[in-house]
């Protein structure tokens, strides 16, 4: 069985989602995972991002993992599928205008700082908490839950530490904000190749995998 079978075996009775992290990877590689059943694909850089959307089949949720440049959300907003990565509210206004401007309602998560590496981007959570009522107010935006990155490590208790914390955030959001039943906020994307299992015994609901599926970078 194909690695890609096996996770998908893993994920499926979970009920967790699988996003085919293709960055740099070419076209071509893409479409071997698409005729297996793939539909969400994972970018974190613009250009790439539109260039394979416009080539690639309709039916693919686009989905920007990677840090977002204010003035490149225009690029993305007519099709983007679920942004991750959103760390301020400035970003916020933005994809909100954009989206707009496309007539779409745009899904986002919020991106929470849970490694303790300086590195790794995202919302310190108080400031998470000051701002989360102002993202939830902007109309053309709509918060389906949150992401995160662990730190790269081997140390599974280190992992496992900021992933719990991660689902905690999410509790907390979740309970503060969004407690209707029929609210959208169901998400938490965390876990990548190395720590996909982690993050699914943690509570992840979609996953983010390159190069398990891919190979290395
Ligand atoms: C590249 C990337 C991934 C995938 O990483 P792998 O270790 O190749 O699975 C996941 N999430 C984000 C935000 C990334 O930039």
């Amino acid at each position: 069985m194909s690695t890609y079978d096996k996770l998908r075996d893993y994920l499926d009775p979970n009920g967790v989602k699988l996003v085919a992290v293709s960055k740099t990877k070419p076209i071509a590689e893409l479409n071997k995972l698409y005729d297996k059943g793939q539909r969400i694909f994972g970018e974190n850089r613009v250009p790439e991002l539109v260039d394979k959307w416009e080539t690639m089949p309709k039916d693919i949720e686009w989905h920007m993992i990677g840090t977002l440049q204010k003035n490149k959300v225009k690029y993305i907003a007519p099709f983007i599928s679920l942004i991750h990565s959103v760390d301020s509210l400035r970003l916020a206004k933005i994809i909100d205008k954009e989206a707009l401007k496309s007539k779409r309602i745009i899904d986002v998560l919020l991106q929470v700082k849970i490694a303790s590496e300086e590195s790794k981007m995202g919302y310190v959570f108080n400031t998470l908490e000051r701002d989360i009522a102002k993202i939830k107010s902007l109309p053309n935006i709509n918060i389906r839950g949150v992401m995160g990155m662990g730190t790269f490590t081997d140390d599974t208790q280190v992992t496992t530490y900021e992933f719990s914390k991660l689902r905690k955030f999410y509790r907390i959001l979740k309970e503060d904000h969004f407690d209707s039943p029929s609210s959208s906020f169901t998400e938490i994307s965390m876990g990548m190749s190395g720590d996909y299992a982690l993050a699914v015994e943690n509570g992840s609901t979609m996953v983010r995998i390159g190069s398990l599926l891919f190979g290395s970078r």
